[in-house]
């Protein structure tokens, strides 16, 4: 693959070291990625830094300009970009340009957005409203499950609200984001938006750094708990948008012909490495062996490959590690649960995981109580709906949640009564710009996407104005 360099005060540069790019299809060495130093983070903060007063001054309609001009750049090379996705993450190449497309189209969506004066009062004597401010340098840290669509949905609202970023992918997964950064490089001012990769050690170092005013953080639960202690001796502002453990609830009236391909779909889309992807399965007594019967028969009829060949719909695993951490998984499934596993590929090379059904797995396994981000489902039995409520919010995790009914005011009470920032009726896994995401519990704190999300890159003021006319009646009574 052709070179990649890092993006700082709008120039792309080399690093200061190399790390190995892997294609999980193939654990071939497709690229040499740089990876900056410590010096290289503290110039990339320093260019952001430079770059906000006039960012922040840009007309808003200007900036949206600058945004829509770099989404269309990227656009334009979506059949390179996707390729390049598929080679490094492992995705199908259908889902690479559906990540891409769909990137590009919440940049679109966040450049339209404003921010617009709140007025709590207006008389005669008296106006009191509220601005929204941009807080300066954004640290935007990324995993490497959907490198660049949750990339833009930090860098979308960050840009429009009149912030600089400087981000950082997971450093399995930093080839697209580079390529985006140097598209924009050539359209956005210079040091608005920068790019380091590291080889996991650089993290602490931005998000502790004193220049930055706000880290938007998309990764692990364990990761996330290290970063909001590394935001607070500055009180840095911050969102974590963190692991999840997702249930979906079949009641009794489901439709199982609409409802399995949907479930099965949630759970195993990107081989099941969504954060918001279904996780576990809770199914009544009476249609248990017949969920778990469709189930499997999806997981038979998968097609897992290397997501750059046609017919492919389910990729690798992402990286060694997560493919070790699945084997150990999968062999304590086989233990304590019955397994049913569609094919993976016959060669020994490459990251596969074949898409597997667990029953009769016990509550306290690690696949039920843990975030497994694999295509390893396990679907539980109830016999009481309370119960398993109960069940579904003996959790840390709280992203997520669905309830499959044909019942849908049913389905809402008990949907209402699960711990999550989301829950879905009929469908799981929808998400729009328009409509913020936020996890409960240890899956998060703060918002992203949609009004909400915006508001986490801006701090408030309030401002206060008594009118001259009333000021010379009546002096001020103020309270300290
Ligand atoms: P991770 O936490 O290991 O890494 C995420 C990012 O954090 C990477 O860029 C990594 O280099 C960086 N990082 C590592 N140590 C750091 C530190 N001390 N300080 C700051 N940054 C540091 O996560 P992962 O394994 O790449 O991603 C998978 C996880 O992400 C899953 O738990 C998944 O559920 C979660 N996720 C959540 C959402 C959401 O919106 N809630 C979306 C996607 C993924």
């Amino acid at each position: 693959m052709a070179e990649f360099k890092l993006v700082i005060g709008g120039r792309a540069v080399r690093g200061d070291r190399e790390i190995d790019v892997v294609n999980p299809a193939t654990e071939d060495i497709i690229a040499r990625c740089p990876a900056a130093s410590a010096a290289q983070l503290d110039e990339a903060v320093a260019a952001a830094k430079s770059a906000f007063p006039p960012w922040a001054q840009t007309p808003v309609e200007k900036r949206e300009a600058l945004m829509r001009e770099a989404a269309a750049a990227i656009r334009a090379r979506l059949d390179e970009l996707s390729r390049v996705l598929t080679a490094e993450q492992g995705k199908p190449l259908n889902l690479a340009r559906m990540e891409i497309s769909r990137a590009c189209d919440a940049l679109d969506y966040f450049a339209q957005q404003r921010m617009p004066r709140r007025i709590f009062r207006e008389t005669q004597s008296e106006l009191i409203y509220e601005q929204r401010k941009p807080l300066g340098v954004v640290a935007a840290i990324t995993p490497w499950n959907f490198p660049v669509i949750l990339l833009t949905n930090k860098l979308g609202p960050a840009l429009i609200t009149g912030n600089c970023v400087v981000a950082k992918p997971a450093p399995t997964t930093p080839l697209t984001t580079l390529r985006i950064g140097e598209i924009c490089a050539d359209i956005l001012p210079s040091g608005v938006f920068n790019v380091i990769c590291d080889d996991n050690d650089l993290g602490a170092a931005l998000t502790g750094h004193p220049d930055v005013a706000k880290i938007s953080f998309t990764g692990s639960t364990a990761t996330g708990r290290k970063v909001f202690a590394s935001a607070a001796p500055d009180l840095k502002r911050v969102t974590l948008e963190l692991g999840g453990n997702d249930a979906a609830l079949i009641l009794d009236d489901a439709d199982l012909e609409e409802a399995i391909p949907q479930i099965y779909r949630s759970a195993m889309t990107n081989s099941g490495q969504v954060c918001m992807a279904i996780k576990r399965v809770y199914a009544p007594e009476a249609l248990y062996d017949e969920v778990c019967e469709r189930l499997s028969e999806a997981a038979q009829s998968s097609t897992v490959g290397n997501g750059a060949d046609p017919g492919v719909d389910m990729g690798p695993v992402q990286n060694a590690a997560q493919f070790r951490k699945l084997k150990a998984l999968l062999g304590d499934c086989d233990k304590q649960g019955k397994l049913t596993q569609g094919e993976t590929p016959r060669s020994n090379r490459g990251y596969f995981i074949p898409p597997t059904i667990v029953k009769d797995i016990p509550d306290n396994a690690p696949v039920v109580q843990e975030e497994q981000f694999g295509p390893v489902l396990p679907v539980l039995q109830y016999a009481d709906l309370e119960d398993a409520l109960a069940r579904i919010n003996d959790s840390i995790f709280g992203l997520g949640a669905s309830v499959w009914s044909r019942d849908i005011a049913r389905a809402v009470k008990l949907g209402e009564r699960i711990d999550s920032g989301t829950v879905w009726i009929n469908r799981h896994q929808s998400v729009d710009p328009s409509v913020p995401f936020r996890g409960a519990r240890q899956s998060g704190m703060g918002a992203e996407l949609g009004e909400a999300g915006m508001w986490e890159f801006t701090q408030a003021q309030v401002v206060n104005i008594m009118k001259e006319a009333a000021f010379q009646r009546r002096p001020s009574s103020s309270v300290s």
